[in-house]
């Protein structure tokens, strides 16, 4: 009995019981949003000094600047390829499945989106002013700042270096313990996050959309099990369900908060304190991972694109179907990783397609509950990242 109370099983009842409340006493789950709101509240007032700081001392702890490049190339080769195979996939199945949207309504109203283009996102690439970008949690600009300043660091005199290293040091294992009290609130925070998404949004939605809810829904789950299952097993050369037992935790919270920074704290802890995964690249290749590295997302956006097209009656030719593979594999590195972010990032897809913008507010009504899967593919991918370069840069 006592083996079964453990954080991570007790996450999984507060899943199911959060389903079940939100269904059947949805009026009780609006009024305990708050409870979700503070377990995600106290999740993000540490990640943008978590960022900072574990990029910083996996930086600083390298023997050296070629360890760097080694492990940084090697997660960018990873982060592409494995985003490209998703959208690979993604493309595939919508090529075998045809959708039939023949009684799906095309939707008047124009999205509530933001337009995402690669110009802004460029253009936003660098920080003017970091403590602005601090405030504003710009995850992008505070990786790019941290890996600067460490790199700074490790230039300096021996003793001012020990000096720097030794107080951040202190405070990412600070940090790291209140990850962990955080992580402990985790079963009450989810029965309350997904109780509220279920009573808010209800389940009839899915309904119209299943066809196209189950395609993204297949689709994520051949890329987590079999394409990042036979990439763990083939070139990290470790167990990929056993890995998983480890790090569920992770998943579960990202599953529940729709958010990969969010759930950063968690990842972080499950991958170095129970999965052993060493920690120099775990706290490079998860907060870059969190950022950029987005699987799920990713292919969500190739199936919506081609889904949306199906709705419009336009017949996608071979050129459109590469464009879509290029621009969803930009749009999920530009994602930022909060809920949702996907469908803002998608009018990039859209437009490089020259799909109408209006197909957005079709999909929207089942957004968050599809974010779910995604965000909790997106984790096991930087996860999985993780693992395997620590194997590869030992
Ligand atoms: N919610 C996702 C994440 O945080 C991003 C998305 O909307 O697809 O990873």
């Amino acid at each position: 009995m006592k083996k079964f109370i453990t954080v991570e099983n007790l996450t999984v009842v507060g899943i199911v019981l959060g389903v079940l409340a939100g269904l059947y006493l949805p009026e009780l789950m609006l009024n305990l949003k708050f409870i979700g709101d503070v377990f995600l509240n106290l999740l993000k007032m540490i990640v943008i000094p978590l960022i900072f700081v574990s990029i910083f001392m996996s930086i600083a702890s390298l023997a050296s600047l070629d360890d760097l490049k080694n492990m940084g190339i090697k997660a960018i080769i990873y982060y592409f390829s494995t985003t490209a195979l998703a959208v690979l996939t993604g493309v595939i199945i919508t090529n075998i499945v045809k959708f039939d949207t023949s009684d799906i309504p095309k939707g008047e109203k124009p999205p509530e989106v933001g337009e995402f283009t690669l110009e802004t996102f460029l253009d936003n690439l660098i920080p003017s002013n970091i403590f602005e970008s601090f405030a504003e949690g710009k995850a992008i600009h505070v990786i790019l700042f941290s890996i600067l300043f460490a790199i700074a660091v490790v230039g300096l005199a021996n003793a001012k270096k020990d000096r720097v290293v030794g107080f951040f040091d202190g405070t990412n294992d600070a940090l790291m313990k209140i990850a962990k009290w955080i992580i402990a609130l985790s079963p009450v925070g989810v029965f309350s996050l997904i109780g509220y998404v279920v009573a808010d949004k209800g389940i009839g939605v899915i309904i119209s959309l299943w066809q196209y809810v189950a395609v993204v829904i297949g689709g994520i789950l051949i890329h987590a099990v079999i394409n990042l299952g036979l990439i763990a097993y083939l070139v990290g050369r470790f167990n990929p369900f056993s890995y998983f037992k480890k790090v569920r935790e992770a998943i579960l919270v990202a599953f529940s908060t729709c958010s990969s920074s969010a759930t950063l704290p968690v990842s972080l802890e499950v991958a170095t304190e129970k999965a052993k995964v060493d920690k120099k690249v775990a706290g490079f290749v998860l907060p870059l991972g969190a950022t950029v590295n987005m699987d799920g997302t990713a292919l969500y956006e190739a199936v919506a694109a081609v889904f949306i097209a199906s709705v419009f009656g336009i017949e996608l030719t071979l050129m459109q179907q590469v464009i879509i593979f290029i621009t969803a594999t930009l749009a999920a590195v530009g994602a930022a990783s909060i809920p949702s972010a996907g469908l803002v990032t998608m009018t990039l897809v859209f437009s490089a397609v020259g799909l109408p913008l209006e197909g957005i507010a079709i999909i929207i009504a089942v957004d968050r509950f599809l974010d779910m899967f995604r965000t909790a593919t997106n984790v096991w991918g930087d996860l999985i990242g993780a693992k395997i370069i620590s194997r590869l840069t030992k």
